[in-house]
């Protein structure tokens, strides 16, 4: 399956910590990483005032199955040291599922397509970077019309 993750980090070494969660991915058993974004430098979003973001996408190929694809970003998360504190405070570095194939996902753990990619650009920016044509199966649109959509409204 194809599928899409976002990565994105405001502390440490943000570059640094992005390149060994990618080196992580491929190193990954049933994860195969084909495609890496441009790097952007990006504002963060949110109430909590903390530093600049580093974000990029990578376009996979993988043998796992959506839960255990989450549990690998995980496990990454974890080994990178991030640290969970404030809801959308900084972190050494973040992974999310954006796209799972054309797959809709809705458990506990897990919402696929990731319920926010939408809204963000520093999320669909280097996304339609690898992938323009990239299918959203909720908004059944491409993910080049999301992203113009995005800037008619600004
Ligand atoms: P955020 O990325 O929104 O700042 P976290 O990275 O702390 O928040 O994620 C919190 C939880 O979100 C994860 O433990 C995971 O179970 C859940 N989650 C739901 N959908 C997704 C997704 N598509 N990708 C990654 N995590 C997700
Ligand atoms: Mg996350």
């Amino acid at each position: 399956m194809k599928a899409y993750i976002g990565l994105g980090s405001n502390l440490g070494n943000r570059k640094e910590n992005i390149q060994k969660a990618v080196g992580m991915l491929e190193k990954s058993p049933g994860i195969r990483v084909v495609k890496l974004s441009p790097f952007y430098e990006t504002e963060p979003v949110g109430d909590v005032p903390q530093g600049k973001f580093i974000n990029a996408v990578a376009e996979v190929y993988t043998a796992l199955f959506p839960p255990g694809l989450l549990a690998v970003c995980r496990n990454i998360e974890n080994a990178l040291g991030r640290v969970r504190t404030v809801k959308w405070g900084p972190r050494t570095i973040d992974l999310d599922v954006l796209l799972y194939g054309e797959d809709i996902i809705q458990t506990a753990e897990l919402t696929v397509p990731h319920p926010l990619m939408h809204e963000r650009e520093f999320v669909l920016r280097p996304l339609s970077d690898i992938a323009p044509d990239a299918y959203h199966p909720v908004l059944k649109k491409t993910v080049q019309e999301i992203l113009e959509g995005l800037h008619e409204n600004h």
